[in-house]
């Protein structure tokens, strides 16, 4: 079995944890609605994707207004 030549300093081992950060994916303009989805994904606003319709999104709940 492979076996650590030296024990990790503690420097490099938050440098290679620093790594595992939080990623916002890449949003892009959805062509039918104008919302931002995720790119290479259905629209989530209304399941359009390269101007098709694949998935019946539900029908977005109105917000209650609060005067
Ligand atoms: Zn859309």
């Amino acid at each position: 079995m492979a076996c650590p030549k030296k024990k990790t300093s503690h420097r490099k081992q938050h440098q290679r944890r620093a790594k595992w950060i939080a990623f916002l994916p890449n949003l892009a303009k959805c062509s039918n609605c104008g919302e931002p989805y995720i790119s290479h994904n259905a629209c989530i606003s209304c399941g359009y994707y390269n101007g098709r319709e694949y998935v019946k999104a539900l029908p977005r709940k109105k917000q209650k207004a609060t005067a």
